[in-house]
């Protein structure tokens, strides 16, 4: 997770750079509005906290520019000014949360988890075919209520299915999508592979999802 702090206080953005990289975020820090503006539409960072005022540009003004410039990233406003128009006014422009100054750096690594994992809720999409749910960003499947328990391999495989339901998937294409470049096309991997992962998802339920379609692949469907 990386996270630009946009902060003229030196003393303050050098805290804040300080205890989140000790939490394990890596940090990029801009002293000014303008320097910061060209940091975050780098659309490099997961999370941008965002002192109002500043020189040069002030928080807000970057604020409706990085949004304007179709900026995505999650922002959370640093404010002195405890008026409640200004929070109204931070929201409206685009910001995500805010934080009154002075905080504690408990309270800020709080709003920050917390903005980091709506983020996640948000993006990717879990696939589903009937009851098998495939996570991608957690990397986990389950299956109805039971939670399945894939190789690297297998994983990369139904991935895959799950991303062309209901759709022929011949070995040729399976082995370009989820094997490397030392893939040998005699071998049988796939069918192996294909009947590790059908014995974890099939095996003792209905219905049955991954099927062997004769003489052209293999296909994921529901009925
Ligand atoms: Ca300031």
């Amino acid at each position: 997770m990386r996270i630009l702090v946009v902060e003229d206080e030196k003393k303050l953005a050098g805290f804040i750079k300080k205890g989140l990289e000790e939490e394990g975020y890596a940090l990029d820090v801009a002293h000014d509005g303008q320097e910061g503006l060209m940091l975050a539409l780098d659309g490099v960072h997961d999370l941008i906290i965002l002192d109002i005022n500043l020189p040069k540009m002030d928080g807000l003004s970057l604020l409706k520019e990085f949004r304007r410039q179709k900026g995505k990233t999650p922002v959370l406003l640093l404010t002195v000014r405890a008026a409640i128009e200004d929070k109204v006014l931070g929201l409206d422009t685009g910001a995500d949360d805010y934080l009154t100054k002075p905080f504690s750096f408990q309270e800020l690594l709080a709003r920050i988890r917390a903005l980091l994992r709506r983020r996640a809720d948000v993006s990717p999409p879990l696939l589903q075919v009937a009851d098998l749910t495939l996570d991608p960003a957690r990397r986990l499947v389950s299956r109805g209520n039971d939670r399945l328990d894939l190789s690297t391999k297998e994983f990369a495989l139904l991935d895959y299915f799950m991303r062309n339901p209901g759709r022929v998937l011949t070995r040729t294409m399976i082995a370009e999508h989820v094997w490397d470049y030392d893939f040998d096309p005699m071998s049988n991997i796939i069918d192996v592979y294909v009947n590790y992962l059908r014995k974890k998802i099939d095996a003792g339920r209905s219905p049955k999802l991954l099927r062997t379609v004769r003489g052209a692949g293999y296909v994921l469907q529901v009925d």
